[in-house]
């Protein structure tokens, strides 16, 4: 049925408006539902209008309720309008709705169907990132179609996925599962992930397998990169420049710390090299420096901030201690004090084995061989709690994060087809 039309009648009606105004437009209206009635089953057209709405509204409801995350409290707002709306979906299919609230009035959504060992997940967070004032062309809090695609804050990233989920579980006849089937939702994956981090702690969900429907244009995705930010801060005394004993220059101990990072750089890049992804090695980047006040002055102190994204089997407990241990010896006996501190406490890298079932079956299922990205997701803490792990979704993370982001409806189709073969896999007895 891939790429067969079986998008819900609300975009039909859209074009109904856009058209209607000339003899032509009429015609490719009875065309089109024509057409629409043709390809979508009748049972499956009133399952969507009894229980919860058709397609197009969920994403249109769950674009237009905000649930921006951001480590910025002028940004940051709580999901929990986004949950309650999901929440209530899944109970009108039957679903048995867990929230987990945390402590920053965000919460988690746990909805499962089903019960006994094994079992499917598919996730998605419910939080966007903030938007660039003035540089959108639509409403960002509007769902707009146009040239085939839905615009809208959280398209592709990712509150469409969860409407998706949705629409394809109820395509399946909920009693016959032979294993649970969960939806899961969560806060905060944009900024700290404390929603993935709190579900580690309460140790659920477990099932066998999870996916993360992450744009990835539906490609699985096995194996990403692991990110953290540090702080390093030199403290050390100020005088006046005429006399360099009369201070400890927290800017030359700075330089001494950036060659042994430089040097520590060199030698992770010789021996972790996994050429399945872009950039194959581990990376550090210097971004951010400041130091002193005035050329006169002897400075006093000194922060560098950097980013360093590890490769699967590299932790990043390890390498903060690995990167603190090599920052104090770089300036050892010069008076300075040295600390560190976390800017972003990190994700760790994710890999899943190539030959895990849930590999094997995406890459039978899309056609394509799994990949590795660049970007960070919550799926080392689903790995965590002993779920396998692939993150497959429609969209593109080109457009993600972008002003004017947005989700072609030509992946609508086939996605609901794919999570469809999915559950069916996962949570049916064949
Ligand atoms: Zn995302």
């Amino acid at each position: 049925m891939a790429g067969a039309t079986r998008l819900p009648i609300v975009f039909y009606v859209q074009s109904i408006q856009a058209t209607s105004n000339c003899d032509h437009g009429l015609f490719l209206i009875a065309f089109k539902l024509h057409h629409f009635m043709d390809s979508y089953p009748t049972n499956k057209m009133n399952a969507a209008s009894d229980k919860i709405p058709v397609l197009t509204q969920m994403i249109q409801q769950l674009i237009a309720t905000p649930s921006i995350s951001s480590v910025s409290p002028g940004f940051d707002q709580s999901n929990l309008a986004v949950i309650t709306l999901l929440a209530d979906w899944c109970e009108s299919l039957g679903f048995k709705t867990e929230i987990q609230m945390l402590d920053n009035n965000k919460a988690n959504l746990i909805a499962t169907c089903g019960r006994g060992e094994g079992g499917l997940i598919l996730s998605g967070h419910t939080d966007t990132v903030p938007y660039d004032e003035g540089k959108w062309q639509t409403d960002p809090f509007r769902l707009t179609e146009s040239d085939n695609c839905f615009y809208g804050l959280g398209t592709a990233d990712m509150k469409s996925f969860l409407a998706i989920a949705l629409d394809a579980i109820q395509r399946i006849d909920l009693k016959h599962l032979t294993a649970p089937l969960i939806l899961l939702a969560t806060a905060d994956e944009e900024s700290s992930m404390s929603g993935a981090k709190a579900l580690v702690t309460a140790g659920k969900p477990r099932a066998r397998y999870a996916i993360i429907g992450e744009p990835t244009g539906m490609r699985p995705i096995r194996m990403h990169k692991g990110i953290f930010m540090e702080a390093i801060h030199l403290q050390g005394q100020s005088g006046h420049s005429s006399d360099p004993d009369l201070g400890i220059n927290a800017m030359e101990g700075m330089h001494r710390v950036i060659r042994a990072i430089l040097d520590w750089r060199q030698e992770l890049q010789k021996l972790h090299i996994n050429r399945a992804f872009a950039v194959p090695v581990p990376t550090i980047n210097l971004g951010h420096i400041h130091g002193g006040d005035n050329p006169n002055r002897i400075c006093a102190e000194c922060e560098l901030h950097i980013d360093l994204r590890p490769l699967p089997g590299m932790s990043i407990d390890e390498l903060r201690a690995e990167l603190y241990y090599r920052a104090s010896q770089a300036i050892a006996d010069s008076g300075l004090s040295l600390t560190t501190h976390p800017l972003f406490d990190g994700i760790p890298a994710m890999e899943t084995p190539a030959d895990a079932e849930l590999v094997t079956a995406a890459e039978h299922l899309t056609g394509y061989s799994a990949e590795a990205v660049a970007f960070g997701t919550e799926a080392p803490y689903l790995q965590q709690l002993g779920n396998e792990v692939i993150v497959l979704g429609p969209g593109s993370i080109d457009q993600a994060h972008q002003p004017n982001e947005f989700l072609p409806l030509e992946q609508i189709n086939p996605m609901l087809d794919l999570l469809e073969q999915f559950i069916i896999r996962y949570c049916m007895a064949r």
